[in-house]
């Protein structure tokens, strides 16, 4: 008796189909759907894979049928593998983006960059729309963690001219395999381009732009990766985005204790809410025995989450497959619950502080 085929339909989980057929991950990749392998995609379907892609899901069905038909992957026309983005004629400046939450951190090196892909992975397992507007110029760990290199497309904006006179650039946020929107100052090319971008050696400028003069797609939520530390960048951010709450992120040593007080006070003064800290590189735990080692010393989570008024929301261990994946550009491959647990922690966060009903505007 030949083996009980899969109906293929919206509703068919990618992750079964791939398995069903292994055929379908290339048809996915055809249609740049390149999640099949990825971590998200065992909780999406086909239909939400090509909501968060920007795709027609009727076209990705009659390829994946046509080809557990034939074997192989059908033609596939352009205009179906167009993911429907706005064209920058209609984009009016500003998109609607639900949820703006900055991730801080006292200094650089706690892994606040990992701890944003974690969050974002989370939020995308949930079938949210995410993106990450990096903003941490001092290291390119976002476009890194996610395999990302192709410089941003940027255009003219047909509308918008600055002071100057000259159209504003209009820049098309890079998508990562699982459909996170990134867009990052490492992801810029040396042409003029780079030039039209960096009008000012300012970064809060450039933060700006990158919230502004960024085709995002209507986000459910924003992650910004916010410099380390306390300077300019991470003020104008606070004080001039409609954010959610800020996440802290620290490890368990007395100096990372200090600053992050200092970020903590920070956050404070502005009258912003901190929806949660994390404590990153907490201990590492052997695989063999199952023991616990402080590597860096004893916790400092609810020390610091007290200083911030706010829960812990996850202490995530020292993990070689973390590490591993960060390093090799395959983030995405995490299948880990800690993505969960940051993401159901955060969520009841952002509901205990809904945030006053404005309009997200920048100064
Ligand atoms: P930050 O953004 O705070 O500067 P990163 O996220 O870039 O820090 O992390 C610094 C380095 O530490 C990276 O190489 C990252 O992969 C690694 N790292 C971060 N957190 C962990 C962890 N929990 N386990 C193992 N390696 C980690």
């Amino acid at each position: 008796m030949p083996p009980i085929e899969i109906e293929i339909g919206p509703q068919s989980n990618i992750k079964q189909l791939v398995a069903d057929f292994p055929v379908a991950a290339e048809v996915m990749t055809a249609f740049g759907l390149g999640c099949s392998g990825c971590g998200v995609s065992r909780y999406e379907t086909v239909e939400q894979g090509a909501r968060a892609h920007g795709l027609q899901v009727e076209p990705i069905v009659a390829a994946l049928r046509d080809a557990r038909r034939t074997g192989s992957v059908p033609h596939i026309r352009d205009e179906d593998r167009q993911p429907a983005r706005r064209a920058p004629g209609v984009f009016s400046g500003r998109s609607r983006i639900a949820h703006v939450i900055p991730i801080m951190s006292g200094k650089g090196g706690v892994g606040k960059s990992l701890v944003t892909a974690l969050i974002a992975i989370g939020l995308r397992r949930r079938h949210y729309r995410v993106g990450i507007l990096d903003a941490d110029i001092t290291g390119p760990s976002i476009p890194k963690l996610f395999g990302l290199r192709e410089p941003l497309s940027i255009q003219a904006d047909p509308v918008k001219r600055t002071p100057q006179g000259q159209p504003q650039p209009l820049i098309s946020p890079a998508v990562s395999r699982s459909a996170i929107e990134i867009v990052s100052s490492n992801l810029l090319s040396e042409s003029e381009d780079t030039a039209m971008i960096w009008r000012g050696p300012i970064v809060a400028g450039v933060i700006r732009q990158f919230y502004e003069q960024v085709t995002w797609s209507e986000l459910d939520f924003l992650l910004v990766d916010l410099p380390p530390g306390t300077s300019d960048a991470p003020l104008t951010v606070l004080q001039s985005l409609s954010i959610d709450g800020v996440v802290l992120v620290t490890m368990p040593q007395a100096l990372a204790t200090m600053v992050v007080r200092k970020a903590a006070n920070l956050v404070h003064q502005l009258k912003k809410p901190i929806l949660g800290v994390v404590e990153n590189m907490s201990y590492f735990e052997a695989p063999d025995t199952g023991a616990r080692y402080e590597i860096y010393g004893p916790s400092y989570a609810q020390r610091v989450a007290e200083l911030a008024r706010a829960p812990v929301l996850a202490r995530i261990p020292i993990d070689p497959v973390k590490a591993q994946l960060a390093d090799e550009g395959r983030i995405e491959e995490l299948d880990d619950p800690i993505c969960d647990i940051l993401v159901e922690r955060l969520l009841a966060g952002i509901e205990a502080h809904p945030k006053p009903k404005e309009t997200i505007s920048i100064i």
